[in-house]
């Protein structure tokens, strides 16, 4: 889940012992475990209920708590969005999946009193290329930032590598919401903003967690939220990819806690 942009100024910025680090590898784990299940699983013809339904009888399996179910009211474990839907859409039984479609979907836990948070756009069945484009290019602009998670740079170094990437490649980068601090609570300090702006970004220290998430858009960066109170959707209705890691700094460099095998498949 991300956070609202501009809101979490004040929120400190915390950091993880080794100990705390590696329970925060276990969590994202069982996130990473979920999202390939469900990268397998997903398929034209089923619905975003069953899907958010699998994910939490795993996540449950695996003794931790789903974080989303409640978070400010969030009613599901899962959050889906399926092409021009950006971020927070809702599972519904009345919606089942189509080829061509795209699917974000963005899973968190909590587990031993540390948070895991993780997502990444799948495609279902064949997609036109343009869509296929923007979902390599937001990949490869995950990538890219988390290159960048080493200690003595600062959050614009992160949010750089995002914006550069995207951008060059003709998509824009969503503004109203962001990546995130992630600890023992789901979002805390710094922001982790996929665009530059004026101003001095925190220093990335040892010990540090953040959950990098880069939202692109093919068309317009302008998005709104719909009456549901949640599900945020382009505001040309065009569609928009979401990929996400819980990235730890580390005297060793950046260690994604949230890695999957199949991360670059599919
Ligand atoms: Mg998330
Ligand atoms: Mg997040």
């Amino acid at each position: 889940m991300t956070g609202a942009g501009g809101q979490q100024s004040a929120k400190s910025i915390l950091v993880k012992t080794a100990d705390e680090i590696k329970i925060m590898q276990d969590a994202n784990q069982i996130v990473a475990e979920t999202l390939s299940m469900l990268l397998d699983i997903t398929e034209p013809g089923i619905t975003t209920f069953e899907l958010d339904k699998m994910a939490e009888e795993l996540c449950l399996k695996r003794n931790s708590v789903p974080a989303f179910k409640g978070y400010h009211g969030f009613p599901s474990s899962l959050c889906v969005s399926i092409n021009e839907e950006v971020v927070h859409g809702i599972p519904s039984r009345k919606r089942k999946l189509k080829k061509g479609d795209i699917l974000s979907v963005d899973f968190g836990v909590r587990y031993k009193g540390f948070y895991g948070d993780s997502a990444v756009t799948i495609p279902v069945g064949n997609i036109k290329k343009p869509v296929q484009d923007l979902l390599r290019v937001t990949k490869e602009s995950l990538m890219l930032a988390i290159e960048q998670v080493v200690p003595g740079n600062r959050i614009a170094d992160i949010s750089r590598a995002v914006q550069n990437h995207a951008e060059k490649h003709g998509f824009s980068i969503v503004r109203q919401f962001v990546g995130h601090g992630i600890g023992a609570s789901l979002h805390e300090g710094p922001e982790v903003p996929n665009f530059v702006s004026k101003g001095q970004t925190p220093r990335l220290i040892e010990g540090m967690v953040v959950a990098i998430e880069p939202m692109v858009n093919l068309g317009t960066h302008k998005v709104q939220v719909l009456r549901d109170g949640w599900t945020v959707i382009t505001a040309d209705k065009k569609v928009s990819a979401h990929f996400e890691h819980s990235v730890a700094v580390t005297a060793n460099g950046p260690l994604v806690l949230s890695a999957r095998d199949n991360f670059t498949d599919k």
